[in-house]
């Protein structure tokens, strides 16, 4: 069940409760709060209830449901203990068009009823769809900690200031700006100390002092290898605060929906299939947008700085005097090794990791073999998956061991993540034996083997003696 979300504005309009007892209370309660026209129809009211009717608070229609009192109501909540009666007004409300909210009856209500977070006059509110209201109610005391509760008094604040926020700074870019000022600046604490003037001065001196025509900039941000939860706070932060995102194609559906819902969002893919965007073009869209005043976040997958061009992108951008910052992400290298269990050093096995790319075209003849099949370190390959059989055979041909074991990690960190083990004399044929996709990273050398036991994410390793189940425990204790 998919639901539309509405905010109901039910002031002065009358909406029906049917039933009397506690909860048509709560729910005439929270329709009272939000300023509609209560009216109770039971035979016996609750006291509170009883008590509201002689206050002149709501009205009361006693007896047993009839028809005709659905005859002026917006809205309509069934409250009864009477399951049948509960399947009648769910019928004549849907007949007549009424809104109607049966308690605890998800499939018989035309709208349903979230859990609330009131920082009036903000309001979020949580549904589960009416498919796990206890779920809704727990995200809801979550989010009561993270709200602060200024918010209501900062809305009403700039209320009165809103049309002349939107005559000083008639540029959407800009207006976001000053609104991001605001929440960074002085006028929160001031209202939360209960300084309302010294507030509404401080929002004021803001107003006049806002850039009108904002500058734009580039973040040039590394979106890690696909797990979500690997990306930096920082990044997190550029991406909420972007008005353009200029992606490739290896970033993560998962980390792009983190980014503000209203960014622009913009495939800039470089491999092959997709459409084919040069590194010029990137170059060139950057340049617009950051011109134009916009806040720009180029992500890629990875680190920017590792086989990702980075450092072209901020050469052009010096040159056009376009201000930057960098956000470092968790490389493709780490983030592999790290999901299949292979420890990149190892007292025992290893003591360097070279960072090698086996990608372009010609870079595998220009790569010192020598010094790549030296014993005693580790080699994580970022390359395409057709590179495999050169690369078996010169390590091979330069003195590495066939017998040295190797992980090939494919979508790491991903869920559909499969890790490859083996040793180097068998590389290229089990790859095309598992049909390895791109992306895949190569680990090479003696640390390779600990894959097979200490895995821990996702399937085991294919290749692997042990199933997950057997090896997960061990792993713990090592
Ligand atoms: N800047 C990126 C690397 C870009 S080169 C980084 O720092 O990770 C692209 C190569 O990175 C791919 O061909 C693959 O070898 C590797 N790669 C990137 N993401 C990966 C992933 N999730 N799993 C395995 N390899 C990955």
């Amino acid at each position: 069940m998919k639901l539309y979300p509405l905010f109901a504005d039910l002031t002065g309009r009358p909406v029906l409760v049917v039933g009397g007892g506690v909860v048509g209370e709560r729910k005439a309660a929270a329709l009272l709060d939000a300023g509609a026209r209560v009216t109770v129809g039971a035979p016996h009211l609750h006291p509170t209830l009883q008590a509201w009717v002689e206050q002149g608070r709501i009205s009361w229609r006693a007896g047993t449901f009839e028809d005709a009192w659905l005859d002026d109501a917006w809205l309509v909540v069934a409250a009864t203990a009477d399951s049948v009666l509960h399947k009648r007004i769910a019928a004549l409300a849907e007949a007549r068009r009424v809104f109607v909210n049966v308690v605890d009856d998800a499939t018989l209500s035309s709208f349903h009823v979230p859990a609330v977070i009131d920082r009036a006059p903000v309001t979020i509110a949580i549904s589960s769809g009416g498919h796990a209201p206890m779920l809704a109610r727990l995200l809801r005391e979550r989010l009561e900690v993270l709200i602060d509760p200024v918010m209501g008094p900062l809305a009403s604040l700039l209320a009165n200031m809103r049309s002349r926020i939107r005559a000083r700074l008639p540029d959407l870019t800009a207006r976001r700006r000053f609104y991001e000022h605001l929440l960074g600046g002085p006028v929160l604490s001031l209202l939360r100390r209960q300084q309302q003037a010294l507030a509404e001065a401080a929002a004021e001196r803001l107003l006049e002092t806002a850039t009108v025509s904002p500058t734009g900039s580039v973040v040039l941000l590394g979106a890690g290898p696909g797990d979500p939860g690997l990306l930096t706070l920082r990044g997190l932060r550029a991406l909420n605060e972007a008005d353009v995102i200029l992606h490739d194609r290896l970033v993560s559906a998962e980390v792009l929906a983190l980014a503000r819902r209203d960014a622009e969002r913009i495939e800039v893919a470089k491999q092959a299939g997709n459409h084919h965007t040069t590194q010029a073009q990137i170059h060139a869209l950057m340049l617009e947008h950051a011109a134009a005043g916009r806040r720009v976040v180029r992500l890629k997958g990875g680190d920017p700085f590792v086989f990702g061009r980075g450092g072209e992108e901020l050469e052009f951008l010096r040159g056009h005097g376009i201000p930057y910052e960098v956000v470092p992400g968790i490389t493709a290298a780490l983030a592999c090794a790290a999901y299949a269990g292979v420890p990149l050093t190892h007292r025992d096995h290893a003591q360097s990791v070279r960072l090698v790319t086996a990608h372009c075209q010609g870079s595998v003849n220009t790569l010192d073999w020598q010094a790549l099949a030296q014993e005693r370190q580790t080699l994580a390959v970022y390359m395409g998956t057709s590179e495999l059989p050169v690369l078996q055979q010169q390590l091979m041909a330069h003195g590495r061991a066939g017998s040295t074991p190797f992980a090939l990690v494919e979508n790491g960190s991903r869920p559909e993540q499969r890790v490859i083990t083996g040793t180097l004399s068998s590389l290229a044929e089990r790859a095309s034996a598992y049909e390895v996709r791109s992306p895949a990273l190569l680990i090479i050398g003696e640390v390779a083997a600990l894959a097979t036991s200490l895995a821990w994410f996702g399937r085991a390793p294919l290749g692997a003696k042990l199933p997950l189940s057997s090896v997960a425990p061990q792993a713990l204790i090592a």
